[in-house]
């Protein structure tokens, strides 16, 4: 493992860490964070962590205009006998890295990125929540900095990473949520921006979650922007579907991002034993599933939440009730699963998390 040489500047104001039971998800940050630039012909240089502080960018920066950045999004988890764990951080740089290559921006060292972003939470370290449920979220990024508007991948980046400690995702158990088919929007298409983790997809998206919100639905079901009918992600989450005792998911077609809870499900499930393919599934066979008896769970996967189980999905005036509204026992040992291993409670036997 590779160390990445920083300099850093503590804080001389060290602000008041907030109650860890009363955490939001994304509103309070950490006292430090972690800058490093890049100019062209020069490469990645000047690693640093600072105090957490407003940046100056030219109004001209190409990440205003044309929205040359991408990011990553990783939780750090405090266990009982006082240690930090990361849940399979080298797999964020990696796909960091498939981001930067589809949106033109430098590749960075994802061994020494790592080692940045260790050396970032061991400098903010009482930030990570102990409370049960509660994780630091770390939120790498990149923009393009660059003052200039002609339509070109920009010569300077700043790549950053931000800490803010989030509050236990199900406060009161797991409920599963609504979910409204879309019809009328889409994500992304196959040769688009859909598989990489850039912020375009996502002021692409509000729309179609606000206009769901009014409806009483938390969020959308994806479908494939050419078919209307093939099925992608579920919100900003991945999707798997519990059908006749086999799990089904979409396969990655391009248009999907490939989350690091998806894979790490899908090879767990092949470690357990059931079930498991990675295939295209329209909303049509779903809903015959449905009418069959067949659909026993559905939800879906992302850090955040880690599982989202679905109870209900709204598709063309008609409301499909899976698993009476309630979490599925699949859904519910995998969360179970993941989260121990994730903070530390249940054996890693495929060597997942990083201790700090
Ligand atoms: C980040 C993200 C996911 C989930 O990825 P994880 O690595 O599991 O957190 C799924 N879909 C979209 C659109 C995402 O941005």
């Amino acid at each position: 493992m590779k160390d990445l040489d920083i300099e850093i500047t503590l804080s001389s104001k060290k602000k008041t860490i907030p109650p860890f039971d009363q955490l939001e998800f994304g509103r309070t940050f950490t006292d430090h964070m972690f800058i490093w630039d890049y100019t062209e012909g020069k490469g990645w240089h000047d690693p640093r962590i600072v105090p957490y502080q407003s940046i100056a960018l030219d109004p001209a920066a190409t990440v205003f205009h044309y929205g040359q950045t991408v990011f990553e999004g990783l939780k750090a988890y405090h266990t009982k006998d006082e240690q930090i764990l990361l849940f399979r951080p080298d797999q964020n740089m990696k796909r960091l890295n498939r981001s930067n290559d589809r949106l033109c921006i430098p590749k960075i060292d994802e061994e020494l990125a790592l080692s940045a972003l260790k050396q970032l939470i061991a400098v903010d370290r009482d930030w990570v929540p102990t409370v049960e449920g509660t994780s630091l979220y770390i939120r790498p990024f990149i923009i393009a900095t660059e003052p200039h508007l002609g339509v070109e991948p920009a010569r300077n980046y700043r790549f950053m990473i931000i800490l803010s400690p989030v509050g236990a995702y199900y406060k009161e158990g797991i409920n599963p949520v609504r979910i409204a088919v879309e019809s009328d929007y889409v994500r992304a298409v196959a040769g688009g921006t859909g598989n990489a983790k850039t912020a375009g997809n996502y002021a692409a998206s509000l729309k179609a979650s606000e206009s769901a919100s009014e409806n009483g639905y938390s969020q959308v079901l994806w479908l494939d922007g050419k078919e209307r009918q093939y099925i992608e992600e579920v919100g900003s989450m991945n999707i798997f579907f519990k059908i006749n005792g086999e799990v089904i998911t979409p396969v990655l077609n391009g248009s999907i991002l490939e989350g690091i809870t998806r894979k790490s499900i899908i090879e767990l499930l092949k470690y357990w034993n059931i079930p498991v393919v990675e295939r295209k599934i329209s909303i049509h066979e779903v809903q015959q599933a449905y009418n069959d008896g067949l659909l026993e769970e559905a939800f879906g996967t992302g850090t955040a939440a880690v599982i989202s189980p679905i109870g209900e999905l709204f598709w063309q005036n008609e409301k499909l009730a899976i698993n009476n509204g309630e979490i599925g026992q699949l859904s519910k040992k995998l969360y179970d699963s993941l989260t121990g291993i994730q903070k530390g409670t249940e054996p890693d036997p495929f060597g997942w998390t990083l201790k700090l």
